[in-house]
């Protein structure tokens, strides 16, 4: 293999089309498009309604085997994978990524855009503010984090009738409710009521959310790796006196109002869930939302513009959609449905059109399969009402070795030898969690298409070891694929490999009913996805679980907060470990997005930065304004 250059020299020595010449070629109209600059574009929703009669396309989800640390190139497939069906099969093909948080960007070395010759650009622009939508995400959830402090100061400084006055003024002698209250009221049961008419003591209940501030599980957020701000102390300053209470920050796409942004399936939907989002709970235990914050309308006119999904490009000029970035771990880490939504009706045909000039839309999901496909497949599916036809399952050579019991692969260190050297032994003990994988994902009905992506040490006999492996536990099609040093070419086998998988009806099936009790929907998913032999929740959980139950979020799926390193809840567990019991310390509540979330093991939301931060590398250049040594 030739010597591939460094991915921003890649980027940068490409063009790119102008976005308004690939919104053209996909279908979306001038009128649908809102250029942020020559080539990045936001979509309007209304591109849905256009369209609606349309079938979908095809749907292809992207998931990974269990990672290494330096992430095993599933974003790089499914760039690769849209640019051989787009550019080389003349496919309509449309890739849907994640946008990612600038935390890693400075802080970690290593892209979000894909690499080498499978990328989106310009990725400078992708890996940077993009079109703004975390910093609305942040926004939006600092304003509901001021909100809450300040809702706890006045409760506390004005008397039940002042608060009353406030929350219900009077307009020309005549009392009507703000809408915070009325939305209280609604909630409570209460539709018809004259303000006039309540008593002292019910204009107290009504006004006052009486927040325990023990119970606030609301952080504050900002897109920056900033350890010193896991745990704060606020309203130190004398005005705020007798109000100082410890909270935190965490890193911004770590916000519910992330995970909401990419679970909802339009405006409506995500003006409610914002509403919905549980904050704390009332010194009488009952939960307390945004909504009866009275600041879930104001959020939702932050997030007007990061609702729209983000239209970029492949290397190769085809269309990637970049929407919401949610966290892999205690929120689902899959991108946007509208984004999803979008794409799979610019892939579609008419009704009554030839079948074979469907297109197809591939979709990403974080993490490795375990965790970032049963999501997509439980969590995102079960909101969108969308069918995947197939799953890629991308494989590295050198992660199973390290399955079959290759040393620790660990950034910034050189490979060990068994990793750039024939090991067939190593290769073979280490099929198994593939195997695993591949096991998983028929279990929710998919075709499986197994993508070994190439490395330059890897040798013909270890891709041919894994592929024979692979179709002989069940995979649908096992293939090598090289566009990382190729492009789109390179993966042009794999992509005739998910056409044929795309042929049948999907045959998709959930893994759990959402009306079994919560405890039951955590065991499924650890025996069937993990290989627990079940789960064991601590006191503290147990007691969440039922608090949960008792307001009503039992029926909700659950999105386990487990590390992406092994099958297991223990990193250091590699391959397919067994006689395990899954430890569940705590189990928490995403109202607004619409999932529950056990927390195995510690989930850090606020990264740190490291001793050789990417920052070091990364400067504008004076002379041309070019940005240098991003990646
Ligand atoms: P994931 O999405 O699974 O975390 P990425 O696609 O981001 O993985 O890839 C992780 C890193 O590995 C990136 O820096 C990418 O450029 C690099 N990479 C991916 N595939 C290859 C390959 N076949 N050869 C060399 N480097 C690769």
């Amino acid at each position: 293999l030739e010597k591939v250059p460094s991915d921003i020299e890649i980027a940068v020595a490409q063009e790119p089309k102008l976005v308004a010449t690939v919104a053209e070629e996909m279908g979306v109209q001038a009128d649908e498009l809102e250029s942020y600059g020559r080539f990045k574009a936001k979509i309007e929703l209304s591109v849905l309604d256009r369209l609606k009669d349309k079938l979908d396309g095809k749907y292809i989800v992207v998931a990974g085997i269990t990672p290494t640390p330096l992430g095993e190139g599933k974003s790089t497939t499914t760039i690769g994978l849209a640019q051989a069906l787009g550019a080389h099969l003349q496919k309509n093909a449309i890739a849907c990524v994640r946008q990612p948080s600038q935390g890693p960007t400075f802080g970690v070395k290593g892209g979000a855009a894909g690499g080498g010759y499978s990328q989106v650009i310009p990725m400078t622009e992708f890996n940077l503010h993009l079109t703004g939508d975390i910093h609305a995400v942040a926004a939006a959830n600092n304003l509901l984090a001021a909100a809450i402090d300040a809702r706890m100061f006045h409760e506390f400084t004005q008397k039940d009738k002042a608060l009353f006055d406030r929350l219900c003024p009077k307009k020309k002698g005549k009392r009507s409710f703000a809408k915070p209250m009325l939305a209280r009221l609604k909630r409570l049961g209460i539709d018809k009521v004259d303000p006039e008419q309540l008593t002292e003591e019910e204009q107290s209940r009504f006004a006052r959310l009486d927040i325990d501030p023990a119970t606030i599980t609301w952080n504050r957020v900002l897109d920056v790796n900033d350890r010193y701000l896991r745990a704060i102390t606020v309203g130190q300053a004398p005005t705020e006196k007798g109000f100082t209470r410890q909270t935190a920050f965490d890193i911004a796409v770590a916000s519910e109002v992330m995970a909401v942004l990419a679970l909802s399936k339009d405006v409506a939907d995500m003006r409610a869930r914002l509403g919905r989002m549980v904050v704390a709970s009332s010194k009488a235990g009952e939960p307390i939302t945004a909504e009866d914050i009275g600041c879930a309308g104001a959020m939702a006119v932050l997030m007007k513009d990061a609702i729209k999904p983000t239209l970029m490009q492949t290397l190769e000029g085809t269309p990637v959609f970049v929407h919401a970035g949610p966290f892999a771990n205690i929120a689902h880490g899959n991108s946007s449905i509208i984004a999803d939504r979008i794409a799979l009706k610019l892939a579609g045909i008419e009704k009554g059109d030839d079948a074979s000039r469907s297109g197809y839309v591939i979709t990403e999901a974080g993490f490795g399969a375990d965790i970032g496909m049963e999501k997509f497949c439980n969590i995102k599916t079960r909101v969108s009402g969308l069918r995947p036809n197939a799953v890629v399952l991308v494989a590295t050579i050198r992660a199973l070795k390290m399955h079959g019991g290759g040393p620790a692969v660990t950034p910034g260190k050189p490979l060990d030898a068994v990793y750039t050297e024939e090991h067939l032994d190593l290769l073979e003990k280490g099929c198994a969690n593939l195997g695993k994988h591949i096991e998983n994902a028929k279990k929710f009905g998919l075709k499986v298409v197994v993508a070994i992506n190439r490395f330059a040490h890897d040798t013909v006999p270890e891709m041919e070891l894994v592929q024979k492996y692979a179709l002989s536990v069940g995979a649908d099609y096992a293939v090598p694929a090289n566009h990382w040093a190729r492009g789109g070419e390179g993966a042009v086998d794999l992509a005739e490999a998910v056409i044929k998988a795309c042929e049948d009806e999907s045959q998709f099936k959930f893994l759990y009913d959402l009306n079994l009790p919560l405890v039951q929907k955590m065991e499924i998913i650890a025996k069937e996805m993990y290989g627990a032999d079940g789960v064991s929740l601590s006191p503290e959980a147990q007691a969440e679980v039922e608090r949960y139950e008792r307001q009503g979020y039992g029926g909700l799926p659950i999105c386990m907060a487990k590390t992406a390193l092994s099958l297991s809840d223990d990193p250091s567990k590699k391959g397919v470990p067994t006689g395990f019991t899954l430890p569940i310390r705590n189990v928490r509540l995403s109202a607004g997005a619409s999932f529950v979330y056990p927390l195995v093991g510690d989930m850090s939301t606020m990264p740190g930065l490291t001793t050789r931060p990417g920052f070091y590398d990364i400067d504008l250049n004076p002379e041309t304004g070019d940005i240098e040594g991003l990646f």
